[in-house]
């Protein structure tokens, strides 16, 4: 997406919880990392990923840029803009937000024209039949037949579903979709069909997306560039081909041996133990504990995100990138 124009940017976002401490039991007051110093940004028609496992603090982040979490530290921007409180509420129309579970989201009470049309309803920026006449356009656009508009949720199926909660997404007509695993709720055959509408929709809406996952063989299919999260901390940054293709990080290096490729040996050890708890992340470089090149300099010194040698796109935070 070279050249594209700037849309959102996150710089050194950090999200803590405050845990325990305090009311009549006391306790120690500990501190939940949940992000830290993550920066990022993604361009106008540009699908980022963000990719790491439970826990890496990816859904986090997607909250952040959807306006759902207030960040403890950094700043965003949007369309060049600091965001601040005017300015969150134009972003709030153009960014969206579909999550992993399209049952829980969806209201059961509701008919679908009243679901697809509630953000408008919640916004005021549109009259009662122009909301309807925008649900009957999106029914239409995300593949469900126009009789879906006055039944309720519990009458489709789960990929149904996701397309309603697609459609929800459109109707402000955002720039960006945060995607927060939309399809590992779903059966393998149902993804591609939504990964497809996805695309569809991308390219007739030019829209961006920021699309949240732990499988990376679901995210070489849609997107343009990769974030891998590791324990709140990016750890690596590449455009999609080149991250499939040279992966700079062991971790990312471990996470694409777990994934099968036609014709791809596996090259690197696989990912050994468990994430640490984000109370408590090891010191120096958070990954060492389970890094196979870790040295002595990994378990004193954080390392920065740079590029890797030669690659002025992939950037990487080891003291060892490939
Ligand atoms: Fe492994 Fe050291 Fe690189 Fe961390 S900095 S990923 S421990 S080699």
């Amino acid at each position: 997406m070279s050249g594209a124009a700037e849309l959102v940017a996150l710089e050194r976002i950090s999200v803590h919880f405050a845990l325990g401490g305090g009311g009549l039991l006391g306790g120690r007051r500990r501190v939940l990392r949940a992000a830290q110093d993550v920066s990022f940004s993604i361009a106008e028609g540009e699908t980022l990923a963000l990719v790491g496992e439970s826990g890496s603090g990816k859904s986090t982040l997607g909250n952040v840029v959807a306006g759902l979490q207030v960040p403890t530290a950094g700043r965003m921007r949007f369309r060049g803009k600091e965001m601040d409180r005017p300015t969150w509420k134009a972003a709030r129309r153009a960014i969206q937000i579909v999550f992993q579970d399209p049952f829980s989201a969806l209201d059961p009470r509701m008919p679908v024209s009243d679901i697809i049309a509630e953000p408008l309803r919640i916004q005021g920026s549109a009259g009662r039949v122009a909301r309807q006449e925008r649900a009957a356009e999106l029914v239409q656009q995300v593949g469900l037949p126009r009789d879906a508009l006055n039944r309720y949720p519990h009458e489709f199926s789960g990929g149904q579903r996701q397309r309603i909660a697609i459609a929800r997404a459109l109707a402000p007509a955002p720039a960006l979709i945060v995607a927060d695993e939309p399809l590992s709720a779903l059966d393998v055959s149902i993804q591609s069909q939504i990964l497809n509408l996805m695309k569809d929709l991308q390219e007739q809406h030019r829209l961006s997306y920021l699309f949240i996952s732990h499988d990376l063989a679901v995210v070489n299919h849609l997107v343009d560039r990769v974030a891998v999260l590791y324990l709140g901390r990016l750890v690596e940054v590449a455009p999609r081909a080149d991250l499939f293709a040279t992966p700079s990080h062991p971790y990312t290096q471990a996470l694409l041996d777990s994934v099968p490729r036609i014709g791809v040996r596996r090259r690197h050890r696989t990912i050994r133990g468990e994430m640490p708890s984000p109370l408590n992340p090891p010191p120096g470089c958070v990954f060492h504990p389970r890094c196979p090149k870790a040295q002595e300099i990994c378990r004193v010194e954080p390392p920065q995100l740079a590029s890797a040698p030669g690659r002025t796109t992939q950037l990487a935070a080891c003291h060892f990138k490939d």
